[in-house]
């Protein structure tokens, strides 16, 4: 059965052949940006490793294993998170003995430190036994984001398996295969999360598509309505609670703009709106690009607590000033 995560199929290669031949390392650090699969993809190496059936297949996902591991009650596998803002020194010693244990039912104990990054200095320093004489089944798993949050002694003495974004169109195909919605609200999902995979799986697109419809509407009323636009626009975005969120989907779409007027082929977000975007390119034309720039310096304001009011209206007459 293929490793059931979008792309990294690299990464799966290098850990499926050290399952099958059993040459499995004691430490291995998943690395990588929010929402790339880096804990997916380390649940499914615990569950390959941990798998009943055999070992070319593995992981089966069907086994009472795979199941258990799937839901995290494996006796052999102790996913463990920080408690509180870090990883404290006896989370880290209760790790310690749990892995040094022979394994319940498996052929591994397998310990994942998911958020490493948050292992204070101390905390890591008493990991170093561990890594330095390690039990013979036991396998720890560090899932983070920030690999320069671990100390040089920690870091070579993992096997790391860095991941990278991963293309739109596998993400748009995997989307298809987990929820019900229409290619082209995958490929505006996977194109949206900017190759993160558990990004693209926790927007709904229903939602997702109904905002950028909105924002849709807001670049076509600017354009017609001028400033009549502003206030009604201001307002609207005003009573939102995650203003920069509408503004980071504003300035998507006039990035699909401004590259769509350009028409030399740049990649756009907005892939299920293509024909809005170039009645909208048509509209704007460079004005397009003074939008962008007019959105970015209101997020840099917003976010030094400046007035919000006047920040949108500022931002929005701006935006329309170069429209022909
Ligand atoms: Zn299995």
């Amino acid at each position: 059965m293929p490793w059931d995560i979008a792309g990294h199929q690299t990464e799966v290669a290098t850990l499926r052949s050290a399952v099958m031949s059993e040459q499995v390392a004691h430490a291995y650090m998943f690395s990588g940006v929010k929402g790339i699969g880096k804990a997916r993809l380390a649940r499914l190496f615990a569950q390959a490793l941990l798998c009943e059936g055999s070992r070319s297949e593995a992981p089966c996902g069907s086994c009472r294993s795979c199941r258990r591991v799937e839901n995290d009650v494996h006796p052999d596998l102790h996913w463990l998170t920080p408690m509180g803002s870090s990883f404290r020194i006896d989370q880290v010693r209760a790790m310690q003995a749990q892995i040094s244990r022979r394994p319940y039912e498996g052929r591994y104990k397998i310990c994942v430190l998911d958020d490493a990054e948050t292992l204070t200095e101390q905390a890591q320093n008493s990991m170093l036994k561990v890594l330095e004489e390690p039990p013979g089944n036991g396998v720890l798993l560090l899932v983070l984001h920030q690999p320069t949050a671990i100390l040089p002694t920690i870091h070579s003495r993992c096997q790391t398996v860095s991941m990278r974004p991963v293309a739109t169109e596998v993400i748009a195909e995997w989307l298809l295969t987990k929820r019900d919605m229409t290619p082209q609200q995958a490929a505006f999902l996977a194109a949206l999360s900017g190759g993160r995979p558990g990004v693209a799986l926790d927007l709904d697109p229903e939602t997702v598509v109904a905002h950028r419809d909105r924002v849709a509407s807001w670049s076509q009323l600017l354009r017609r309505e001028r400033l009549k636009a502003v206030w009604p626009i201001a307002s609207e975005l005003e009573a939102e609670k995650d203003i920069d969120a509408w503004l980071e989907m504003m300035m998507t779409w006039f990035r699909d703009i401004w590259h769509r007027f350009l028409d030399r082929g740049l990649p756009v977000t907005n892939i299920d709106a293509i024909q809005k975007l170039d009645e909208e390119a048509a509209g704007w034309q460079t004005a397009a690009l003074q939008a962008l720039v007019a959105i970015g310096e209101a997020r840099r304001a917003l976010s030094r607590n400046a007035n919000k009011r006047l920040v949108l209206d500022v931002m929005l007459m701006r935006m329309q000033r170069g429209i022909p």
